[in-house]
């Protein structure tokens, strides 16, 4: 068993209004690897001559609003970006796009939420994730992964999708997404200035309680015969269980996402117990062991210094 470069997926958190371009910050948990619309195709360039050929496209809007509609703006980071990669890259790099709204709206739910009654509206969220896959769609990307839980999301967004001319875009379902502690380190980049630390209502009313595998098989399946092309299964090192029971029963691409929370603990364990912090063995454990329970790919918070080293270690 082995990983290379070509099973990982990168996310990039793309935002409007800003020139800077960073890399995770391990000392400071944080940010992700960021980079501008403005400027997206530089960082790219670095990715894909270290081998990298998906990346997933995470944005941030200049400004929130009450439902997060700007998520389908045309002229949104995600969408630029998207356009901006696919014009200088074509199809060397699959470009996914996240496809959900916590990051737009005030609430900082993954739907349009009814924050007086303590409930999501279902119904609405779709009408607007099939609006921001279209969007995506239409900017160029091969992939759009909606991620916000909602019922039917997936079955909806491939109507929309094949109904306005998008049948070869693809769909990668975040299929189970679980209510996990850790989602921290992402949050606090991407939610730094809003209040949905101080959510009216818990995300577990539509993320999965990571006590009950069945439902977490459940939403998979499902997904798969709402038209989900890959379906994926998040957070990762604490799953691998599930990995290994779904994949078993699927037979299209299972991906996993090692998120944040994950990430950190694995770099702050390289210090610990006089391991050399330069050697990334725990990193590379995890993966193997990932890959070992039946992933086919696996998104990940690396950089690309340090996905060089794990490259030059496994070759
Ligand atoms: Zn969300």
């Amino acid at each position: 068993m082995s990983i290379t470069v070509s099973d990982l997926i990168i996310p990039i958190l793309v935002y409007p209004g800003s020139m800077k371009h960073l890399v995770f910050d391990i000392q400071k948990s944080g940010p992700i690897l960021t980079s501008s619309d403005d400027e997206i195709c530089l960082p790219v360039t670095d990715l894909v001559n270290i081998g990298i050929t998906d990346v997933l496209l995470f944005g941030l809007p200049y400004r929130r609003d009450e439902c997060g509609t700007s998520a389908a703006d045309n002229s949104g980071a995600v969408q630029i970006a998207a356009k901006e990669i696919k014009r200088d890259f074509g199809s060397s790099v699959n470009v996914i796009t996240d496809v959900c709204v916590c990051q737009y709206n005030f609430s900082g739910h993954c739907g349009i939420s009814d924050n007086n009654y303590g409930r999501i509206d279902n119904f609405r969220s779709l009408d607007l994730l099939q609006e921001i896959a279209i969007s995506h769609a239409r900017s160029g990307a091969d992939f759009v992964a909606p991620s916000s839980m909602m019922d039917g999301q997936v079955e909806s967004i491939r109507q929309a999708l094949d109904s306005c001319g998008f049948g070869a875009v693809k769909i990668m379902s975040y299929s189970a997404k679980h209510a996990s502690s850790l989602y921290g380190p992402f949050r606090s980049v991407a939610f730094s200035s809003s209040k949905s630390h101080d959510l009216a209502f818990g995300k577990s009313a539509y993320q999965l309680p990571y006590s009950n595998r069945r439902e977490a098989i459940r939403e998979i399946e499902q997904d798969i015969s709402e038209g989900a092309n890959m379906v994926m299964i998040k957070p990762t090192l604490w799953y691998l269980d599930l990995v290994y029971e779904v994949k078993k029963m699927i037979d299209v691409p299972l991906v996993v996402q090692l998120v944040s929370g994950e990430y950190l603990m694995l770099r702050k364990g390289e210090r610990i117990g006089g391991n050399n912090p330069g050697r990334f063995d725990k990193l590379i454990e995890s993966l193997i062991s990932v890959r070992r329970a039946g992933s086919d790919r696996v998104i990940t918070y690396a950089t690309m210094d340090f996905l060089r080293q794990v490259t030059k270690q496994l070759s």
